[in-house]
């Protein structure tokens, strides 16, 4: 009997889909991508046709210009070739999937990246039991624990609050983090206008436009530090320590990051207040969702897999790690 999953193969430039002759997330151009989700380690432009949610569709739309996109909705199935594909919400960002692959009674899940905690831009992820699932391991170390997001929010709430004269820079992932972090603070009650850096701007609208209602933004381009005192200021974490801040009211200096965890990265970035939120699944919802999904075999990818393989080995599931490259997800 052939080896399990031996239908896919991680190449260096993404896993390709043999009987579908499909790449899943291929950082080269090529003739068929199956796109998980917007962030650009994953969705690239170029391809021939690329087969994605809608959403998704429209974030590469507005970095790539229109692509040759055949929309597919959550849990819609479509033959490819010899493979029945379906994509599941993996909870990360706006139109995220889990990208499920059915062909000669095996069972596929490819995570993309996921998250297991509530987001209020993006549907829940949906666990799918499976004979394979290809896990990422972006925060796969014990030591990695994300704290409930409401509490973080709270800190962030608590040190805008205790001085009205500073606002508050939240560095943020431009697609998603931002757009949470907005939704999160609505959902503790923070109704104030929020000032938003311009690379955040068309992201902000695309969102809304897919029904995320993110309350009144202004963009602080053009506003003056007394107009922005007191308040939010969400920008890209490259704008944190550029000359683009000093028009900002004594900025208290914040990111939202899973890497907050690490102090030493916080300190490296002049971070006075880190954010510990993330996109991604930590190690107690990595092995959870392996828990959940009971799958015959986990290959591991994106990230650090030493730990999650050795974890797999213990509770006696196979595991081993692929080594595809060109995924970075340093500010997430
Ligand atoms: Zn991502
Ligand atoms: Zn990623």
């Amino acid at each position: 009997m052939a080896r399990l999953g031996s239908w896919i193969k991680a190449q260096a430039e993404g896993i390709y889909v043999e009987p579908a002759d499909a790449w899943i997330d291929p950082s080269e151009p090529k003739s068929r991508a199956w796109v998980t989700h917007g962030h650009a380690d994953h969705a690239r432009g170029g391809h021939g046709a690329v087969l994605a949610t809608p959403e998704t569709l429209a974030i590469m739309a507005t970095r790539y210009g229109p692509q040759s996109g055949q929309p597919i909705a959550y849990d819609e199935t479509i033959r490819v070739g010899e493979v029945d594909v379906r994509f599941v919400p993996a909870g990360h960002v706006l139109g995220s999937a889990q990208i499920v692959m059915e062909h000669r009674g095996e069972r596929i899940v490819v995570s993309g990246d996921y998250k297991r905690r509530p987001d209020p831009t993006c549907p829940c992820f949906v666990p799918v039991p499976c004979d394979v699932f290809v896990t990422e391991a972006t925060f796969g170390l014990p030591v990695f624990r994300h704290p409930e997001t409401g509490s973080e929010i709270d800190r962030l709430l608590h040190r805008l609050h205790s001085d009205p004269s500073r606002c508050v820079l939240v560095g943020a992932y431009a697609l998603g983090k931002a757009q949470r972090i907005i939704m999160e603070l609505r959902a503790r009650g923070h109704h104030d206008p929020i000032y938003f850096h311009g690379a955040v701007e068309r992201l902000n609208q695309l969102y809304q436009s897919f029904g995320i209602e993110l309350g009144e933004l202004r963009s602080a381009t053009g506003a003056t530090k007394a107009e922005m005192a007191g308040h939010i200021v969400i920008a890209p974490p490259s704008a944190l320590n550029d000359r683009w801040s000093r028009r900002l009211p004594d900025p208290v200096t914040a990111m939202a990051s899973g890497w907050m965890r690490i102090r030493q990265r916080a300190r490296q970035r002049n971070i006075e207040l880190p954010l510990i939120i993330s996109d991604h699944a930590d190690w107690d919802e990595l092995t959870t969702t392996i828990r959940d999904l009971a799958p015959r075999e986990v290959w591991i990818t994106h990230g650090r897999e030493e730990a999650l393989k050795h974890w797999c080995m213990i509770h006696q599931i196979k595991a081993c790690e692929l080594n595809l490259v060109g995924y970075e997800d340093e500010d997430d």
